[in-house]
């Protein structure tokens, strides 16, 4: 065990993003020595707590309704403009967006619900009637489908993915075609961490005619992305996952530029109208990615997310990456090493470049009951997360996880799976 100490402790010391780690409030959860679940919910940043107190006390406080509007003493600007503010900053660190096509509101189901229902009017109206996802997806996703479906008498189109794998290129050929309004996937899988091949799995989705729309739920924040680059009509994604931006934080959405005007979401809003204080008859989209707006945008949730962007900006989604890629390839040999002699799984890619932040394994023929030894770890000061039927998934943020934090976590795993 004394050569994994060495090697965590070496990889730790050459770890150009290792001071990113005390820019945390870690010491908020005294009892959490390793925490392995910062993709399902990021720890809090410092700068957060104290962000949250001025805006308190300046601007909501101080400024009252006058700051809806911008005025010369305030550098942010009003809050009217925070949700396309901080999609732009958003799209600028994370998703290779250009200004102008990304907005934070609501949640990433709602604005999926959006999204899916303005690519399927815009389907529908050109005679295609199917939407195509996969069996892997995450469950909100797949149950805002059944919805839409229900609702507008389209016909859903499910490829049958690997759990320990995820959507391919091969398989969205197969499935796309006349018919095809609109394809979604995840880019990173919740399961597995699969990471899918969205650039070219974007271009087959175009040359059957269709739109596609990307749930990038797992992936901001730690995967580099190019929806301008890769041509992506639509996205969506948290903002309490690798962005850190606290529990329950608005989602944001991504719509290409090229369909401003011609998709129309249906929550049609006043704050999503051309001119929200004419309180005019009858509604008008504000042109450009405003219109996804609906009604009053939660501008106090969005404090915690502009600093955990702001940390993002400084470190780097190229370094943030590189950092992921080692964490989960160290969290992969530790494994192989301590696991799974003990007949432990491992349901995620070995291929680093096809894996996202995250690490899945399952109890296989270990004979331990995983949701229990969860429980246990939990109660030890582990926290990774489980995920039904029999995984645990190893959850690795580079900005916020140590090398030593991921041995310590499986460590103990391996401690629970030898006595089960
Ligand atoms: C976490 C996650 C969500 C969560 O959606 P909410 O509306 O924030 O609850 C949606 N999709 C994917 C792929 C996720 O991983």
């Amino acid at each position: 065990m004394a050569h994994w100490a060495a090697r965590a402790a070496a990889l730790d010391a050459a770890d150009p993003l290792a001071g990113h780690r005390d820019e945390f409030l870690l010491q908020a959860a005294p009892a959490v020595s390793a925490y392995l679940d910062g993709n399902s919910l990021g720890r809090p940043l410092r700068a957060t707590a104290a962000a949250v107190d001025a805006f308190v006390h300046h601007e909501w406080g101080g400024r009252l309704i006058q700051g809806w509007s911008g005025d010369a003493h305030v550098p942010d600007g009003g809050w009217m403009d925070w949700p396309l503010d901080l999609g732009d900053r958003i799209g600028r660190a994370a998703l290779g967006a250009g200004p102008g096509q990304s907005v934070v509101a609501d949640s990433t189901t709602v604005l999926f619900y959006k999204l899916v229902r303005a690519a399927v009017g815009h389907g529908l109206a050109r005679g295609r009637d199917e939407v195509v996802a996969d069996t892997g997806n995450f469950p909100t996703d797949r149950f805002v489908l059944e919805g839409v479906a229900a609702e507008h008498g389209v016909t859903l189109r499910w490829i049958e993915t690997d759990p320990a794998a995820g959507i391919t290129l091969e398989q969205v050929r197969a499935a796309v075609g006349p018919r095809t309004a609109l394809a979604t996937f995840s880019h990173v899988a919740y399961r597995s961490g699969h990471l899918a091949d969205a650039p070219g799995i974007t271009g087959a989705v175009h040359d059957a005619g269709a739109l596609v729309l990307w749930d990038l739920s797992h992936s901001v924040g730690s995967v580099p992305l190019e929806l301008d680059a890769w041509g992506v009509d639509l996205a969506v994604g948290c903002t309490y996952k690798y962005l850190n931006g606290g529990p329950g934080a608005p989602a944001f959405a991504y719509l290409a530029a090229r369909h401003h005007g011609l998709l129309r979401q249906p929550v049609q809003g006043w704050m999503g109208h051309a001119d929200p204080f004419a309180m005019g008859s009858g509604y008008e989209p504000a042109p450009g990615v405003r219109q996804l707006v609906s009604g009053t945008p939660p501008i106090l949730a969005m404090v915690p997310v502009r600093a955990g962007v702001e940390q993002l900006e400084r470190a780097g989604i190229d370094a943030v990456r590189a950092k992921s890629v080692l964490l989960t390839g160290f969290a992969l040999d530790l494994a192989d090493a301590l696991l799974v002699p003990h007949g432990v799984h491992v349901l995620s890619p070995r291929d680093g470049a096809r894996r996202g932040g995250h690490l899945t394994v399952g109890a296989g023929t270990s004979g331990a009951d995983f949701a229990d030894l969860t429980r246990r770890l939990w109660a030890g000061g582990v926290v990774p997360d489980f995920r039904t039927p029999d995984g645990i998934r190893l959850g690795l943020a580079p900005l916020s996880t140590s090398f030593v934090e991921v041995l310590e976590g499986i460590v103990a795993l391996e401690r629970l799976v030898r006595s089960a």
